[in-house]
């Protein structure tokens, strides 16, 4: 107690600073509360930062995650046009663990027990925890779409919708594509992670196109009746700016894929050939989530307590991010996991010292679209705690949307990376 001195912040749980006012790593007591993340991504490595900090290093924080680095999503697309490579979104967990004092696990969990609250993971070990944090992200369905059970097939016909191997793969199939090529892209039926990123991608591609394969085709096939997100901007741009490239076909349910013939099947039997296919499939929460019975909102999402984030499924488990059936009009966003992942946080911190969570908590975010290799577009939202319905609802008036695409959003887009990375990461 004489190096430290204990402030108590509001609403932000015990701060411990050392003498020189610098924040130091308290090696949590031998009774010390511990936490379990599952998965180091947007919402997990989030979490597992501000409960160090927010309880002043007094929780013990261990988190599982099986890739050795992070990659972002977010800005994945601008690998496929060309303006960014994955190096530039690949970041450490070194800040986590040495900064911060997170104990990172590189493997996966195989199964929870929630009634001994333990995690298995898939190298033996079982670990305790006082509470879960969960935010695996999703389970891409590709195996549930004829044509793309096989392996082989899921290598010809890729998503990228996780970023990573396939990003750059999907990159080298653009490449490699003839100039007077078709590329063809499929959208699932929303909810699916991250609302404008398909239509994003499709200006991507379709930038680069227009600087390297002029005769090229951009084929969006949307599952859904319109565009999902920032609708009446995304067509002006590629009317303006892509006019004779991006062709938009919307209510077009892929119900099927011909790896083979690189060709995409409508649930009427309408079939596209493309040069290159890009088929993201529908999604779910995490298998893990799933597995465990915590999907419990049509067996696909997570339902949960938005002033605790704790499971509707299981007590002492609390999920983020992709995984959550959201509420009304929130976005499957890394912004989103980000802010889940704070409101969480500060609620385990209470909980775990007996004390009742904010009441109110009030969420933001932002979407930004990058249009071409400089110029962007956003769309943002207040999301404040309604008592009554026990939901989050979008404010009234807050937010909005761009006018249109410019090159200064393009830097606020780039620092909004930068500010969320080292929001993460530490
Ligand atoms: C192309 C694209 C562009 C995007 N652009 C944006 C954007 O501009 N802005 C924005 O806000 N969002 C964007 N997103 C969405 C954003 O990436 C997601 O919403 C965000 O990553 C969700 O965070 P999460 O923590 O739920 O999941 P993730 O960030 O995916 O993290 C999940 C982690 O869990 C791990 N995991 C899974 N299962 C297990 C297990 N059993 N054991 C241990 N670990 C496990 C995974 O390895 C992964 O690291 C984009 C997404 C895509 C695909």
């Amino acid at each position: 107690m004489k190096r430290r001195q204990f402030l108590h912040g509001a609403g932000a749980g015990l701060l411990a600073v050392s003498a020189t006012g610098c924040a130091a790593i308290a090696a949590p007591g031998r009774n010390a509360p511990h936490v379990v993340v599952i998965g180091g991504g947007y919402g997990g490595a989030t979490a597992a930062r501000y409960l160090r900090m927010w309880s002043g290093q007094g929780i013990a924080v261990t988190v599982i995650e099986p890739n050795p680095a992070f990659i972002s999503c977010p800005l994945s697309n601008l690998v496929l046009g060309g303006s960014a490579t994955l190096a530039d979104l690949t970041l450490t967990y070194e800040r986590l663990v040495r900064v911060h004092g997170v104990r990172v696990l590189r493997d996966s969990a195989t199964a929870i027990d929630t009634a001994r609250r333990t995690v298995t993971l898939a190298g033996g070990a079982v670990l305790g925890y006082d509470r879960l944090v969960l935010s695996p992200g999703i389970e891409l369905l590709s195996g549930a779409l004829p044509g793309l059970e096989r392996a082989d097939a899921q290598q010809q016909v890729l998503h990228a919708w996780k970023a990573g191997p396939q990003t750059a793969a999907l990159r080298a199939q653009l490449a490699a594509m003839p100039d007077g090529g078709v590329f063809a892209l499929t959208i699932p039926p929303a909810p699916y992670r991250c609302p404008p990123g398909p239509y994003e991608r499709a200006c991507q591609v379709a930038h680069y196109f227009s600087a390297f394969k002029p005769r090229a085709k951009v084929l969006i096939l949307d599952a859904n009746d319109d565009v999902v997100s920032k609708g009446a901007l995304f067509k002006r741009i590629w009317r303006e700016r892509y006019g004779g490239i991006v062709e938009y076909r919307p209510s077009f349910r892929t119900a099927a894929v011909d790896a083979g013939a690189r060709t995409a099947i409508s649930e009427l039997g309408d079939r596209v050939q493309a040069s290159v296919l890009n088929v993201i499939p529908p999604q779910r929460a995490g298998a893990i989530a799933v597995q465990t019975g915590l999907a419990n909102v049509n067996g696909n999402w997570c339902g949960v307590d938005f002033l605790t984030f704790e499971s509707t499924a299981a007590p002492y488990v609390h999920v983020l991010g992709d995984a959550i059936q959201t509420s009304p009009l929130m976005p499957k966003s890394a912004h989103m996991a980000n802010q889940h992942a704070k409101v969480c946080a500060a609620a385990i911190v209470e909980l775990l010292a007996g004390r009742a969570p904010a009441p109110d908590p009030v969420l933001t975010n932002t979407c930004y679209s990058f249009v071409s290799a400089r110029d962007v577009i956003h769309v943002a939202s207040v999301h404040a705690y309604d008592a009554a319905r026990k939901t989050l609802l979008v404010v009234p008036g807050s937010g909005g949307v761009s006018q249109d695409a410019s090159a200064i959003e393009g830097e606020y887009a780039w620092n909004w990376a930068r500010n969320i990375w080292a929001d993460t990461l530490g």
